[in-house]
């Protein structure tokens, strides 16, 4: 067991940089921080954004990628690391390249496909690659139903069940399926936790008004943080859903369109200048 008196586990954050704070590595780090973690983070790629699309994403060159990455687990005890935005084909073989020789640490993968305004943010090698590589490193694999859709590869079958066992079959250990986009959801949000041979664990939480940027990768951070302070993984996934809905409870807006969660709000309120 990590001993906190010594200095809080650290949790390597792979993702894009998004300009309006939102989304991305920003996001992990605020998120890894307030679920008790210090994030050590590598860029894939930086985008062009604002609060309603992305317009543009800027791979970084890949060694620089592959650089960013050997330097922390060269130098640090890394407890988890997490992957967002992968961005492109060479980024994708270059972070399973490198962490194939670091088969102990736990690998959580929020596998995003698309932004929340539209834009494609993966093409079909992209999801190839992802499927037949990174997919069999992860511990646990965090899609919302249209991302399941695609990466399982079901030709549009989109029943929870045979994609999560398609998702498992593919290699990953386990396959939390998250409902916020499910047209059929209604008032309620419902996940789904897959693990092999056991049955599915389901999570319940009301559905909140409006649209969030950031939010998928604020909840698979903070689960993230959670297995690298030891959690096991169902606690660490009940927590993060709670963490997250609470982050989005208490969301701002500071642009046109999608909101923000508050993921500092357990550090926020302690904080003499909150305001609240
Ligand atoms: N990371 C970056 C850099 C992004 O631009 C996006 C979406 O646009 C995401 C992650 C995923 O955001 P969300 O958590 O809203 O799915």
């Amino acid at each position: 067991m990590y001993d906190k008196s010594h200095h809080p586990p650290v949790v390597l954050a792979i993702g894009g940089h998004d300009p309006g704070g939102g989304a991305g590595i920003q996001a992990d780090i605020e998120a890894i921080a307030a679920n008790g973690c210090h994030a050590a983070t590598a860029l894939t790629c930086l985008t062009i954004q604002d609060s309603c699309n992305v317009s543009q994403l800027l791979p970084i060159d890949v060694s620089i990628l592959k650089d960013q990455i050997n330097a922390t687990l060269g130098d640090c005890r890394v407890a988890a690391v997490k992957i967002g935005l992968v961005g492109s084909l060479p980024a994708a073989q270059a972070i399973v390249d490198i962490l194939r020789h670091h088969s102990t640490i736990p690998v959580v993968f929020d596998p995003v496909l698309a932004a929340g305004g539209g834009s494609e943010l993966a093409d079909q090698d992209l999801i190839d690659c992802l499927r037949q590589t990174l997919i069999p490193l992860c511990r646990l694999l965090t899609p919302n139903q249209p991302e399941a859709v695609r990466l399982a590869g079901s030709n549009g079958v989109r029943d929870y069940d045979i994609m999560a066992s398609r998702l498992l079959e593919l290699g990953a250990e386990s396959v939390l399926i998250t409902g916020s986009h499910d047209p059929d959801g209604g008032s309620e949000i419902i996940h789904r936790l897959y693990q092999p041979s056991r049955p599915p664990t389901l999570s319940r939480w009301q559905r909140l008004a409006g649209e969030y940027h950031g939010s998928g990768c604020t909840l698979t951070s903070a689960i993230a943080a959670r297995m690298a302070t030891g959690e096991a993984l169902p606690a660490a996934v009940e927590q993060g859903l709670a963490y997250s809905w609470s982050a989005v409870a208490q969301g701002f807006r500071t642009g046109r369109c999608q909101a923000i969660p508050e993921r500092l709000g357990p550090i926020r309120r302690g904080h003499p200048h909150d305001g609240g």
